[in-house]
């Protein structure tokens, strides 16, 4: 069993956590509450580097609020985020349909990645005995069932550190995951979509709110879409999803005039307010849409994987974080409940949250069709005909997954279930 007081015993680290990404720092906090001292080492020079291509802004739902509350940051968050409460469907044709997602206290929330990075980064490091090492990438772990030896390259120079318990938040391409399966019986895969996207800047030039600013924006269009969240300083970020091939893909759009053409055809409503420049687009960085599912999520008892390292799921139903966020809570939860046993903890974590994540990740994965799909008769006459007759259409997947108490799972059990709708 390993305990608190095994590791305190030892005199060591108690927890390391590999990745400062959102849910590393998260779980931090989570552990630093209960009382463990974390070192999390991190591979980016320090928490202002950007990470290549990653999203600017993110869609928190009240799964992900719900663990920000339990660490005690809900009204640190509220003050750097937009609340949401519609979706707003652009068509072609330059109609916009608002859809409430329902009652009052329906609300998602656009963040930027960096402002909740920074706030989780400082409530960990102030609130509790967190170190965080910048610069530090983990290149190796010799894992045995009583320790961990955790190999790392900080500022050029080769360092070790031993530890009872390793978490692995690295994210996607997890240097964690990578070891476990070189040395364990495990699986994993790790695919990635025929879609590739480029985020773009809507942008109002007397900075007031070009769209509504109270609802997520979606352009659907047939095979590809764009989708577009507000920002605190009035702006929006766009994703733009292009499949990887074919008329419509970005390596087609391969001049500046292509695609401010292709900008101006298909979402003529904002391309006057997308601040880059056709030669800006061209420029700028493309993302994958990747995805990863493990058979397990615990090694030996004493290393842990957790969010995009465990689970990475495509990002068409905004859940990557806050499926992350639930799991640092999970463990958290699951912790007090087992009076602190990490090999108890980890072998729960690991029971429950696969199948969450391999639910999560089918259900994302349909939910594309939703994005793509600009038939306005889906769009927009099925939510009213769900309003009316709630008990005879019910609620959509993403509707059940944003705002019911359900698990992933519980969610994709309701919707295999049906026949229509
Ligand atoms: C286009 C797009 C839009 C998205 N929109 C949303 C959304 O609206 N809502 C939502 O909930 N989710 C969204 N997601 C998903 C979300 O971005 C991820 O699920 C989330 O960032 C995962 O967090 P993480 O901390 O697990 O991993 P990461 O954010 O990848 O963090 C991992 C960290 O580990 C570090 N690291 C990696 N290797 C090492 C190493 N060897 N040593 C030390 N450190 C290392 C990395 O530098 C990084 O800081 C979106 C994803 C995409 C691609």
């Amino acid at each position: 069993m390993i305990t608190c007081q095994t590791l305190h015993a030892h005199g060591k680290v108690n927890v390391v956590i590999i990745g400062a990404g959102l849910v590393g720092l998260l779980m931090a906090n989570f552990l630093g509450k209960l009382g463990f001292s974390v070192h999390v080492l991190e591979k980016r020079i320090n928490a202002k580097t950007p990470d290549n291509c990653r999203t600017i802004n993110l869609s928190i739902s009240p799964r992900g609020l719900k663990a920000i509350r339990a660490v005690g940051l809900e009204m640190e968050f509220r003050d750097i985020s937009v609340p949401m409460d519609s979706r707003a469907i652009h068509l072609k044709n330059r109609l916009v349909y608002l859809k409430k997602y329902g009652n009052n206290s329906w609300l998602n929330y656009s963040v930027e990645r960096r402002q909740l990075h920074k706030l989780l980064l400082r409530s960990a490091t102030h609130n509790y005995n967190v170190s965080v090492s910048f610069d530090s990438e983990c290149i190796s772990i010799e894992n045995s069932p009583q320790k961990n030896k955790v190999s790392y390259i900080q500022a050029g120079e080769k360092r070790t550190l031993e530890t009872g318990v390793i978490i692995g938040a690295d994210g996607a391409n997890s240097i964690t995951r990578f070891l476990m399966a070189k040395n364990s019986l495990f699986n994993y895969k790790f695919g990635s979509l025929d879609v590739t996207y480029k985020e773009i800047t809507i942008k109002e030039e007397n900075e007031s709110w070009v769209i509504n600013p109270g609802a997520i924006h979606i352009w659907p269009r047939k095979g590809f879409f764009m989708v577009a969240l507000p920002n605190m300083n009035h702006t929006f970020r766009g994703s733009l999803f292009l499949p990887s091939m074919g008329d419509n893909s970005f390596s087609h759009l391969n001049s500046p005039q292509k695609i401010e053409a292709f900008l101006k055809s298909q979402f003529p409503d904002i391309a006057p307010f997308i601040k880059e420049s056709g030669d800006e687009l061209l420029q700028k960085p493309q993302g994958r849409v990747v995805k990863v599912e493990c058979d397990r999520y615990v090694f030996r008892n004493n290393v842990l994987l957790m969010g995009d390292a465990a689970h990475c799921i495509v990002p068409f139903m905004g859940q990557g974080v806050n499926i992350g966020f639930e799991d640092c809570q999970f463990l958290f939860d699951t912790l007090k409940e087992c009076s602190n046993d990490f090999e108890q903890s980890f072998q729960k974590f690991s029971d429950y949250r696969q199948p969450e994540g391999v639910a999560a990740s089918k259900l994302s994965e349909r939910n594309y069709k939703e994005l793509v799909d600009a038939d306005p008769l889906i769009k927009v006459v099925m939510p009213a005909l769900r309003q009316l007759f709630p008990s005879l259409i019910p609620p959509n997947a993403i509707t059940m997954v944003n705002f019911f108490d359900h698990s992933y799972s519980e969610v994709l059990r309701k919707v295999n279930r049906r026949r229509f709708f």
